[in-house]
């Protein structure tokens, strides 16, 4: 780990004068070596960069913008169970991460919940309830927990007959790879009766190195299927050669592009946002020129909808569909 801002200023060659930095944000900094590694050192625009350094920008209040934009806190019927959308289920399974997202629109959900005391009823509620097929593991990031407690969760839920598909959600294989790097978990993820799905979190082709291409293969080898979201953020990927790069390199990696997210709402996050037209002209670009399965789905969350929902022509009238 990257102890501080101005040990990640020193190891990057900037100046903290010239990065207008929040000092006192409430959502700490926090970024491993092997991420700060990619950042192009000198270079105070660089997209990993503004990923992960706390700005000023984000004391401005924005219309719209609110601690819980996605509505989790309306749908976590007991701790650290997340109930949004039908045949699906999420646990919070760890209340930590390996790096802070300057734009995660989870920076104010109340972590103290994600407690592995609270995994036993969660569980005990989705034995309940035959209608969920799928479970999500989620965060924080699942891959922060010790290798024996994540093998311990996957055990207890591969006990729920009517569970048959296994979601991870995990930014480290990306921005630690090493530490994604668990023995025990592929060989249980390889036995297991679960179809697992892995779903990576990458916004730029520049995250993705040799030891991420390694990390996937060794998951594709244990019968894990690899899919990444991305989140659209102004001045970073918001552009069609930036996100047709990325495709590219996640498919060289074995990673279908599968979400790109709509920024949620969340506040202190304003100044990452790009309009609706923006998006949607970068969709049809990408659409232009990529194969269909390298073209990630543009996606919004609307809090309370039973579904993501798809980006659609701004100047049209249709009817959303369903992502
Ligand atoms: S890894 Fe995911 S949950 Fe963690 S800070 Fe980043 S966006 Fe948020």
């Amino acid at each position: 780990m990257i102890q501080s801002i101005e040990q990640l200023c020193d190891f990057v060659d900037l100046s903290p004068d010239d990065l207008a930095i929040d000092f006192d944000s409430i959502f700490p900094f926090k970024v491993p070596k092997h991420f700060a590694e990619q950042i192009e050192k000198g270079n105070p625009n660089d997209p990993l960069l503004k990923q992960i350094l706390p700005g000023l920008a984000e004391r401005d209040v924005y219309p719209g913008f609110s601690p819980d934009p996605v509505g989790d806190l309306a749908a976590n019927p007991q701790p650290s169970l997340i109930h949004k959308y039908h045949g699906r289920a999420l646990l919070i399974a760890s209340p930590r991460c390996d790096i802070h997202c300057r734009y995660c629109f989870r920076r104010h959900f109340p972590y103290e919940q994600a407690k592995k005391q609270h995994w036993q009823a969660a569980l005990e509620n989705i034995a309940q309830d035959h209608s969920i097929s799928e479970v999500i593991l989620s965060g924080g990031d699942p891959m922060t927990l010790s290798e024996n407690s994540l093998v311990e969760l996957i055990d207890g839920i591969e006990a729920i007959p009517h569970v048959s598909t296994l979601r991870i959600h995990s930014r480290t294989p990306i921005v630690a790879p090493h530490k994604a790097h668990r023995p025990t978990l592929l060989k249980t993820l390889s036995k297991s009766r679960l179809q697992t799905v892995l779903v990576v979190h990458c916004n730029h082709a520049n995250e993705l190195t040799p030891e991420s291409a390694e990390l996937m293969q060794q998951f594709r080898q244990s019968n894990v299927f690899l899919l990444n979201q991305t989140v659209l953020l102004k001045d970073i990927n918001d552009s069609a050669n930036t996100l047709s790069a990325l495709s590219k390199k996640l498919f060289s990696q074995g990673i279908l592009p599968y979400y790109c997210h709509l920024l949620d709402k969340v506040s202190g996050s304003g100044h990452f946002d790009i309009q609706k037209h923006q998006a949607w002209a970068i969709f049809e670009q990408l659409r232009q020129t990529l194969p269909g399965y390298l073209v990630p789905r543009f996606v919004e969350e609307i809090a309370g909808e039973p579904y993501k929902t798809l980006l659609i022509d701004p100047n049209s009238q249709d009817i959303k569909p369903t992502a």
